[in-house]
């Protein structure tokens, strides 16, 4: 593509969210999407519903728990769980049987005469909903005592973005497919193009594709990160200044240029993509959703101002769902969140493993995918047979 064709090229922003031809999916534990595991357990069944209250008194001096269930249910009361909880040996617990739980309420003070002579052994959900929608599931099963956590909720149902904020990752997200469709030269374990994003005002700081025929390690991600490491005098690889772009500075580029917020790009030839401008902050949140969430982290809980890190607080797009070292260096470089178009064939942010929820991280990001979903798996389509020829 010669020069004066690429500058032709024009990103034709989204104008509202019916334009949108793909909604945002929230790579989330399993905990948080798979339903909820059953136990079995004794349930009692009263002879007189009028003592109720006196029975679920009882029955939680004598057996505690079951705090994310409701201890009765009409008649039927949650006696205990059926593998003996009070076994000395917690490893390996035995079934109870309905003799020995008998035994035990009655040394705990229990009144037995308040129940039928017959326990009944159904499932019920082993331990707390953490979404509604995961507790619908558990309340048909039995009553359950369920808080929604707002944050979580507003990230799976995609509301926390507003409208603006997708149409502007929309954007990005174009750019970033342009890029990769030009550029990028990578292999089945990580290709495509990387977009750094400042989300305090929604304009990107660094553009990469991959470039593996350069440099096994030149991964967008790779690259990405060491282009910012760049802007801020730093940066490991000998990307000859040649071979960096700045782009010719407009009024609005000077004055973020004075902000130190150079734009960056590998390979040059990216630079004369049109970058569009922007004033949307992508980080905004809607007043009502910024209550406490203790599932998933916000960027404004972990916003540090004195950057002490590559990428604190930015934004990553990327085409590709990342491999091991990208998704490592991103999270190293302390990204706050990260957007992928389609699953790698090594992806580990969802494929292969859930990299961002691996327990004993010092940093977490929150990711997304399915943006701009068929353009991006378009684009890899082309990369993938271009590297064939
Ligand atoms: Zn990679």
């Amino acid at each position: 593509m010669t020069s004066r064709e690429a500058k032709e090229l024009k990103i034709i922003p989204p104008k509202n969210s019916a334009m949108l031809s793909w909604k945002p999916r929230p790579i989330l534990s399993p905990q948080l999407t798979e339903p909820v595991p059953l136990e079995d357990v004794y349930i009692g069944k009263l002879k007189d519903r009028k003592t109720t209250s006196k029975a679920i008194q009882m029955i939680s001096t004598a057996r505690p728990g079951f705090s994310h269930l409701k201890r009765c249910n009409g008649f039927r009361l949650l006696l205990a769980p059926l593998m003996n909880d009070e076994s000395e040996d917690q490893k390996s617990p035995k079934i109870m049987s309905s003799d020995d739980l008998r035994r035990s309420l009655n040394s705990k003070g229990f009144d037995l005469s308040l129940l039928e002579d017959e326990f009944e052994i159904i499932k019920v959900p082993k331990r707390a909903a953490k979404t509604k929608i995961q507790a619908t599931k558990c309340s048909d099963i039995w009553p359950v005592n369920f808080h929604p956590d707002p944050q979580l909720e507003a990230v799976i149902s995609g509301d926390i973005f507003t409208t603006e904020q997708l149409c502007r990752i929309e954007i990005l997200m174009r750019l970033a497919i342009e890029a990769a469709r030009r550029e990028s030269v990578g292999n089945s374990e990580c290709n495509g193009s990387a977009l750094v994003v400042n989300p305090e005002n929604g304009e990107p700081l660094v553009l990469a594709c991959s470039k593996i025929d350069q440099h096994p390690m030149w991964h967008a991600a790779m690259l990405a990160i060491d282009l910012v490491a760049k802007s801020q005098g730093g940066g490991t690889w000998d990307l000859h200044k040649s071979n960096l772009t700045i782009r010719n500075q407009s009024e609005t580029e000077r004055k973020r240029q004075s902000n130190k917020n150079s734009l960056l790009f590998y390979p040059p030839s990216l630079s004369d993509i049109e970058f569009p401008c922007s004033e949307t902050k992508l980080l905004e949140v809607k007043a009502t959703r910024k209550n406490k969430c203790s599932n998933i982290p916000r960027d404004d809980e972990h916003r540090d101002t004195t950057g002490p890190y590559l990428c604190t607080n930015l934004w990553v797009l990327l085409v590709q769902e990342p491999c091991a070292l990208c998704a490592m260096a991103l999270l190293h470089s302390r990204v706050s969140k990260i957007f992928y178009g389609i699953p790698g064939e090594h992806g580990v942010l969802g494929s292969k493993i859930m990299l961002h929820i691996t327990p004993g991280l010092n940093h977490r990001y929150q990711v997304w995918s399915g943006i701009l979903e068929d353009e991006c798996r378009r684009v890899r389509n082309e990369i993938k047979a271009r590297d064939c020829i």
